[in-house]
């Protein structure tokens, strides 16, 4: 059979019978869907052979690159020697055991404890779960209400799309759950009117004293946050953002948590997204890159301060068949001795990081744009209407949208959220492949100028 054939029945396929994350139905059926086959480093190959580069790493998470045959081999090994066996009732994997002492090392004792998952969104359940088991067994049951951020992302169970202040969420199921609340988002190109970034940074902070004031100290067992809010467009926090969020949540002795789901493993130039910020977190979430996405594992880290109180606390009735899974746990291992071995971590901070920053900063020049930012392997390009009052399109979705179909039709996958274009490729991408995305993005970004939106 002809591949274009091919696709046109496996596209009919999934149709049929597929029902796709965060998606119409409807439109799927319509549109049909692309079926992706091949990936090597950071470029990734549809049924039909078309090449793209993927500025996105999948889905944040690809963070060495796709086609590294030394992890389907450890894989393959472990798979051989031991499919599965849980980490219930007092047995462990040597890859699990291995993996919690890799990761917690990346914390230099700041955090020495983990309990693994399958995926950010269990993990975000996790440490909400641990939250409440740790104040009730220091003595303090009410201590219960966690409060999130407006736009930010903590995953889709009923717990994490409830944390997290995506209203398109919350509209569906009645959302969010009781005991979370939400206070503004650190966006100062949207909101921060005539503060600068710094000033803005401490105001919105404050929002969280404030939520603390309102509900009772008593009441309140946490603080969350994305490091940098991913899928809620890459809002890069002002410097004085973090250190005044952690202060309040120690003066008012409320935990508080880091969702490192994106920020981990290298992405910021550190290994965790808390340290570029210069703030440590009670326990901190972890998924996508510390596995790179070749299987899926994700874990919750957890100080000391925490770890001991629920070694007090008698059985900790909270657990999944698949917690450290010793083939996920082995992809997890293999894929940190090539980011450690590799120097990836130190690349996206000294070298690739600042390439990337100099070259996507270029685009400012551009009519449409108003404003890049990047840290790290993390780029947002905010587009404008008239950059010089930050007036935003009429339709920030559809301008947003206008660019990235562009892109992705042209060969370049980016992600758009409302007005912001976002990329996060590989850590592994080259000098000359950032080169390439710029010039793709320009050319969607020129696109977006001709359509008069
Ligand atoms: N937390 C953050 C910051 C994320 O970006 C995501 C997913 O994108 C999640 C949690 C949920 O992770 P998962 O999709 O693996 O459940």
């Amino acid at each position: 059979m002809d591949p274009v054939q091919q696709l046109q029945n496996m596209s009919a396929l999934d149709a049929a019978h597929h029902i796709h994350p965060f998606c119409d139905i409807k439109d799927m059926q319509k549109n049909g869907t692309l079926i992706m086959s091949r990936g090597e480093g950071v470029w990734i190959h549809d049924s039909l052979g078309n090449p793209y580069l993927d500025g996105f790493a999948g889905l944040w998470c690809v963070n060495i690159g796709y086609g590294r045959k030394e992890v389907g081999e450890a894989v393959l090994r472990q798979m051989n020697e031991l499919p599965y066996y849980n980490t219930f009732f007092g047995t462990s994997t040597a890859p699990a055991t291995l993996l919690a002492e890799k990761v917690t090392g990346y914390t230099s004792g700041r955090m020495n404890r983990i309990f693994f998952t399958s995926s950010g969104s269990e993990a975000t359940d996790t440490w909400f779960r641990l939250a409440r088991i740790y104040w009730k067994a220091l003595g303090h049951p009410s201590k219960k209400h966690v409060i999130a951020r407006r736009n930010g992302y903590h995953g889709s169970t009923v717990a994490g799309a409830s944390l997290g202040g995506m209203k398109h969420m919350h509209e569906q199921g009645d959302l969010p759950i009781e005991g979370i609340s939400h206070i503004n988002q650190p966006y100062w190109y949207a909101d921060g009117g005539d503060l600068s970034p710094a000033e803005f940074g401490l105001k919105v902070a404050s929002e969280l004293e404030a939520k603390i004031d309102e509900l009772g100290e008593e009441n309140v067992a946490a603080f969350v946050g994305e490091p940098v809010q991913g899928a809620g467009g890459i809002i890069i926090p002002p410097d004085t953002y973090w250190p005044e969020i952690q202060r309040i949540c120690r003066e008012r002795n409320i935990l508080l948590i880091a969702d490192e789901v994106v920020c981990g493993f290298g992405r910021l130039g550190r290994w965790f997204g808390h340290e570029h910020f210069g703030f440590e977190p009670d326990m901190a979430s972890v998924a996508k890159g510390l596995s790179s996405g070749y299987l899926p594992i994700g874990g919750v880290l957890i100080n000391d301060r925490v770890a001991d109180v629920l070694a007090q606390a008698g059985d900790i009735n909270h657990g999944y068949t698949y917690s450290g899974h010793p083939v996920c746990a082995t992809a997890a291992l293999e894929n940190l001795r090539i980011i450690e071995d590799e120097k990836l971590v130190q690349r996206v901070r000294d070298d690739i990081g600042p390439y990337f920053a100099e070259r996507l900063k270029s685009l400012e020049d551009h009519p449409v744009v108003g404003q890049v930012e990047t840290v790290g392997l993390l780029g947002a390009i905010q587009l404008a209407k008239d950059k010089t009052t930050r007036q935003r399109f009429q339709d920030v979705d559809l301008a947003g949208r206008t660019v990235r179909n562009f892109c992705y039709k042209h060969g370049l996958i980016m992600r758009a959220t409302a007005d912001r274009m976002l990329a996060s490729p590989a850590l592994v991408i080259s000098r000359e492949e950032v080169d390439a995305m710029v010039r793709y993005m320009r050319h969607g970004l020129d696109h977006l100028a001709e359509q008069n939106l």
